[in-house]
């Protein structure tokens, strides 16, 4: 009984650093800030803590009235910028999985990992992230837990299970026979009612989105990320069912009719929007819906020698959706459509998500357009703009600082040095 015991002292020990000490207040000074909203970088500027979140926001000659008895963090010739917001992630899953790792895993040691998962994230600084589709509640335990201080992590939206249909892009037992299928619960349902069904079971264990999945996907076996998978109808009760519960709905959609249909039917969001139109671009600007277009992924997953071992079939699949999904990206941005920074990290390591960036900017955007992607824009369609994504009062302190200027390269971003959330510092590496 002595090992645990002095695991748990060196453990609390530990966690007692990372809660860091009240009292004084606390001061965060940089030669420039993007705050997330404005399209201007602005500096100096000195950000006034208020305990976790942000009292006080002073530019220029204003930081000349900064608390002289504050503890000041000079962060020099940085950049300070909101905490990132990551709207597409699965904390819960490793990259690279095979059939035989996910039978043998248990709900503890995925649990264990995604404590890992979650600290990478958020030192890559993403200080808030969206996971849309969990394994065995650990998203919900990864939260609760992040919440109550006890693990460092982004806050967490979660979605528990993702639904699915029978043979769909989230039903586990594809790669088996019936007679081998798991038994316990799962995200697939077929017909409004089961639909209707499992979204309550999600938001009865902990579910803050509902996440469905409109068509196939690239990393399931049998079916097609072009094809519908759930009924327009199916869809409907999701969105109305999660509505009536205060949840906001997102739509796993690569095809076209899956997404016109997820549009029609109402969700929050269409994840990867691979293969737009520009009529349904413009239906989306109409109805206010947001694409989550995660262009990192496709790439990650066609790395020259497949170093992920994936299978001719999802290779293939995987290079038609990388082909289609810069033009739709395009279309999205030409026609207007609200975007919002997603990257489905967790089919690629965790923590590497900010090359997402890049993509956006070699394909349209400016690099501003692409950070607040990540911020404010992302903090307003999930629904917390008035707790983090921005540098202004009242908001959670929730920084990050890079070197140099990311509107000038936007890759300093992947080269986050310093973070904090909530007022207390995850990460400082400062001059390294
Ligand atoms: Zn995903």
């Amino acid at each position: 009984m002595r090992i645990p015991r002095l695991l748990f002292v060196a453990l609390s020990l530990l966690l007692a650093g990372f809660t860091g000490a009240r009292g004084a207040t606390v001061c965060v000074k940089a030669a420039r800030m993007i705050d997330g909203r404005s399209g201007q970088t602005v500096g100096p500027v000195v950000v006034v803590l208020d305990g976790e979140r942000i009292g006080r926001v002073l530019l220029g000659p204003q930081v000349s009235q900064a608390p002289q008895d504050a503890r000041t963090i000079d962060l020099g010739d940085a950049t300070l910028l909101p905490g990132l917001i990551d709207c597409h992630t699965h904390l819960s899953t490793e990259p690279g999985q095979t059939v035989a790792d996910k039978v043998k895993l248990t709900p503890a040691r995925a649990a264990i990992r995604a404590v890992n998962h979650a600290r990478a994230t958020l030192e890559a600084g993403f200080t808030t992230v969206r996971d849309v589709g969990g394994y065995e509640l650990v998203d919900v335990a990864l939260r609760n837990a992040i919440n109550a201080g006890e693990v460092p992590g982004p806050r967490m939206q979660v979605a528990v299970f993702a639904l699915s249909i029978t043979g769909g892009h989230g039903d586990p037992n594809n790669e088996f026979p019936y007679f081998d299928h798991f038994g316990g619960m799962n995200g697939v349902a077929d017909g409004p009612e089961e639909v209707r069904k499992k979204v309550r079971f999600d938001i009865q264990q902990g579910a803050d989105v509902i996440k469905f999945m409109a068509t196939g996907g690239v990393l399931s076996t049998g079916d097609s990320p072009g094809a519908e998978q759930f009924s327009f109808e199916e869809m409907q009760v999701a969105v109305d069912e999660a509505r009536r519960a205060g949840r906001f709905t997102a739509a796993h959609a690569h095809g076209t009719q899956g997404i016109l249909d997820a549009v029609r039917a109402g969700v929050r969001s269409i994840e990867h929007c691979s293969y737009l139109t520009p009529e349904i671009a413009r239906l989306m600007k109409q109805k206010g819906t947001w694409d989550v277009p995660t262009r990192y992924v496709p790439e990650s997953l066609l790395v020259p020698g497949n170093p992920m071992h994936l299978t001719a079939d999802r290779l293939a699949k995987a290079r038609d959706v990388a082909q289609h999904t810069s033009e739709s990206f395009k279309v999205a941005l030409r026609e207007g459509v609200n975007i919002a920074f997603g990257t489905d990290a967790g089919v690629f390591p965790h923590g590497t998500q900010a090359r997402e960036f890049a993509i956006y900017v070699r394909d349209g955007m400016t690099p501003m357009q692409a950070i607040q992607t990540a911020t404010g824009r992302a903090a307003g369609m999930i629904g917390w703009q008035d707790q983090v994504g921005t540098i202004e009062p009242g908001r959670y302190a929730d920084l990050i600082a890079v070197a140099g200027d990311p509107l000038k390269d936007i890759t300093e971003l992947e080269r986050v040095k310093w973070v904090m959330k909530g007022g207390a510092v995850f990460k400082d590496q400062q001059g390294k």
